[in-house]
């Protein structure tokens, strides 16, 4: 591996950084992210002191791997739960992070949560006052049964708390995570959660479709009964109406899964979905620099080994080095998640080439499809496209 060359068209400057907090109380029923069930204030001090070593091999180390690390403009703590965290740990995480790297005066750092560690407005102050300023919050349902279902720890009654206390202390940037297709819901539980979070103070909220990965407990559930979950046309639906109400309200449909008010859309995840550069660290954490695709060993002491003994640059990390073809049809694969669509004219300037004509056949035919439209200039989904997106990137792979 130690002979592979960076491609120098994809060389360049990162401003974003990814930080995985591999810990959670306990695993819920759909969830296949690395995480250990622990909160182990040894395990979480050993993360804690690695990843500030990993932080600080990443400051040395990046430009002679080809990378300019410029003040940061996102960072986004991920998970896991990072909410699980001791306040001292990202007190001093962050700070770690100002002084080796900078931070752009108007960042955008954001921590995941889970409602039931949000207990007081004093927690979430104290994020607020060490520099985060965006929260994001899993609520997934507001139905008692469903949050049951998951196996998460939290209830409808909770996450009404933790998000008025985060509010309550100052946090104006807030974002919820919500899942259509969960097992045992009706579309009543789709209405009861549109009721519930229209009293609540959000700027964001992501709505995914349930992914049943295998080895979890919803795979078991599925294939004991698969009558429990709702049909692809039913999930649909589901969707159908929280993005009819979310646009309704003012939100945003900026991505396939994401809604915004005015000003509100995520700009850590925006950097992915425009194909861009960033840091990371943590287990399992992936980064993407200089057209190389990293990804830290999915194991707390595996990693650690690593962040010491090799460091985040090493050879053996490296998961993908990505060619120039490969890199224009990410930018159509990413860029077409984002509702706004891929422009014929930033295309051509960052990959010096015409889409029109490299992507002629596939642009052809999912036009014909009605899964895609273009007006001349960009290249969009059609509301149609939205729903069979997988249909469309396979043409693109
Ligand atoms: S809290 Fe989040 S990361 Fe942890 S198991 Fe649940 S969904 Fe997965």
């Amino acid at each position: 591996m130690s002979q592979l060359k960076i491609p120098n068209s994809l060389t360049g400057t990162v401003s974003s950084l990814y930080i995985h907090v591999p810990f959670c109380q306990s695993k819920c029923h759909y969830c296949d992210f690395y995480s250990i069930s622990t909160a182990d204030s040894r395990l979480l001090r050993l993360w804690h002191e690695r990843v500030q070593v990993e932080l600080q091999r990443l400051q040395r180390e990046a430009e002679s791997n080809g990378v300019t690390i410029l003040p940061l403009k996102t960072i986004y703590y991920g998970g896991g739960t990072p909410s699980l965290l001791p306040f001292e740990f990202l007190s001093e995480e962050l700070e770690l992070c100002r002084q080796l790297f900078g931070l752009a005066e108007d960042a955008e750092i954001t921590l995941e949560a889970n409602p039931e560690q949000i207990k007081s407005e004093k927690i979430a102050a104290d994020w607020l006052s060490i520099g985060f300023n965006r929260l994001s919050i899993g609520l997934q349902s507001a139905s008692d049964h469903l949050l049951r279902v998951m196996g998460r720890r939290h209830s409808r009654e909770d996450a009404f708390q933790a998000v008025t206390f985060a509010h309550q202390a100052g946090f104006r940037n807030i974002s919820l995570d919500l899942i259509s297709g969960l097992p045992d819901a009706h579309m009543s539980d789709i209405e009861d959660t549109l009721a519930f979070i229209a009293a609540l103070p959000l700027t964001h909220l992501s709505c995914y479709a349930l992914d049943v990965p295998s080895h979890t407990r919803f795979a078991e559930m599925l294939a004991a009964d698969s009558g429990r979950f709702p049909d692809d046309r039913l999930e649909r639906e589901m969707f159908h109406r929280i993005r009819e109400v979310l646009i309704d309200r003012g939100f945003k449909h900026y991505e396939i899964s994401n809604f915004a008010l005015e000003s509100f859309q995520s700009r850590h995840n925006t950097v992915y979905w425009r194909a861009e550069p960033y840091l990371a660290a943590g287990p399992a954490a992936s980064s993407y620099l200089a057209g190389i695709r990293r990804s830290n060993p999915d194991s707390l002491l595996e990693w650690s080994k690593t962040v010491l003994e090799q460091g985040p640059f090493s050879a053996e990390n490296i998961t993908e080095i990505i060619t120039e073809d490969e890199a224009r049809r990410e930018s159509i694969l990413l860029g077409l998640r984002l509702l706004s669509g891929v422009n014929a004219g930033d295309f051509q300037q960052r990959h010096a080439i015409d889409y029109r004509h490299l992507f002629a056949a596939q642009i052809e035919k999912l036009s014909q499809a009605g899964l895609l439209d273009f007006d001349g200039e960009t290249l969009r989904l059609t509301r149609e496209g939205e729903d069979f997106c997988n249909i469309v990137f396979r043409e693109f792979v």
